[in-house]
């Protein structure tokens, strides 16, 4: 309990101190002269005077697209209140270092995003065939991914597909400037399909099909037998065998450990897109996150893709937010612009802070409507 005079003393202190700040923001405002200054300036007095809570984009880069085109992206986000951009390029290390120069001009952080076991066009991977998942029905990866053409999952056991996804985390961890090496697409394909989206691909997913099951090739399933004694390929049923599922679990867990160390050995934070609460993930594609090394989580609580209404962000943030209790890993909520009005959006983002989120990432940056980012922009006044 806190008695009347502490609660005047703190709310005078603290008037003192936003008063300071208020003048000491004031002052930078009149010595800066460039519209570019300005924008940085006026992001700092959002941040300094709220209570901080994050926002981030998601949003790719394409190499073709000119400088211009950059510095016009990034001073939207930056204006718009926007903390940090999550770059897909592809693990193009060069692409996001030319990027690097803009987000440091308009005060944001960026963060290397890559996709890390699903590897479309990745031409080092596809001069080797045998790095790719293999199903329970013996379809490879390679030529025959499920569900999408460009769902080209690797093997998370085999050492040298294994060590080629690290190295394209070592080269993004590499560049200066860079707040984090953000990781996508880290777990399996999906064994279970968000219930959304099963009607778009004419499916019916009441257990789990040997067709979406992985990862079934000669590496795994020796691996798995000389720990084990026993064979996946023998099982009755394989959804029910804990072994066989956590083994898939660790596999997933020992490569995001191993880019925290190597992240870490670069002074770089290590974050990750993950589905949308721990239980969830694991029953839908073999993901674990609270057990993981990892900075920061941004679960993608995207309530459409799951015929969810928008409570649900709460209740899914929630859910992460508890088991994230007493480790290291901060929770950004992600969420769906695309399915949401303005005031929708607004509570999303009230429901995310709310629940425990320390921040909400906004999937994608170029999808924001001009109505939504009045939302965002106005979220901290
Ligand atoms: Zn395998």
């Amino acid at each position: 309990m806190m008695t009347e005079n502490l609660k005047q003393s703190i709310k005078r202190s603290s008037s003192i101190l936003n008063y300071l700040i208020l003048v000491f923001c004031g002052i930078v405002l009149i010595a800066c002269n460039s519209n570019n200054k300005q924008v940085k300036v006026i992001k700092k007095q959002h941040s300094v005077l709220e209570k901080p809570f994050k926002f981030w984009v998601w949003s790719s880069a394409n190499a073709e697209s000119s400088d211009q085109d950059f510095d016009e992206e990034f001073k939207q986000y930056s204006m718009h209140g926007i903390d940090a951009v999550l770059v897909n390029t592809e693990a193009d290390a060069n692409l996001l270092a030319r990027l690097v120069p803009f987000a440091k001009k308009y005060d944001l952080e960026i963060h290397g995003w890559m996709f890390t076991i699903n590897r479309p066009n990745d031409q080092i991977a596809q001069q080797n065939p045998d790095w790719y998942a293999v199903s329970r029905d013996g379809k490879s990866c390679y030529d025959q991914p499920p569900y999408v053409g460009y769902y080209k999952w690797l093997c998370p056991t085999r050492k040298e597909s294994r060590n080629h996804i690290l190295s394209l985390v070592e080269g993004l961890a590499k560049i200066d400037g860079v707040t984090s090496v953000h990781l996508d697409y880290i777990r399996y394909s999906d064994i279970f399909l968000p219930i959304g989206l099963l009607p778009k691909y004419n499916l019916e997913q009441n257990h789990e099909l040997p067709e979406f099951d992985f990862c079934y090739c000669d590496v795994c399933l020796t691996e798995f037998s000389e720990i084990h004694h026993k064979n996946p390929k023998n099982f009755t049923n394989p959804a029910i065998d804990m072994e066989w599922k956590n083994f898939r679990l660790n596999k997933v867990k020992a490569i995001v450990d191993d880019a925290y160390e190597i992240a870490h050995a670069n002074n770089k934070d290590l974050t990750a897109a993950v589905f949308p609460y721990p239980e969830m993930a694991d029953h839908m594609v073999r993901q674990r996150w609270d057990k993981w090394n990892v900075d920061a989580v941004l679960p993608m609580i995207y309530h459409n893709f799951y015929n969810e209404e928008i409570d649900w962000i709460g209740y899914a943030t929630k859910q992460g937010f508890e088991d994230l209790k007493g480790k290291k890993t901060a929770l950004h909520t992600g969420v769906f612009v695309p399915s949401m009005s303005a005031k929708e959006l607004h509570t999303a983002i009230q429901l995310a802070k709310d629940n425990g989120a320390s921040g909400v990432s906004f999937f994608d940056g170029n999808a924001i409507t001009p109505e939504q980012w009045k939302v965002i922009s106005n979220f901290h006044k």
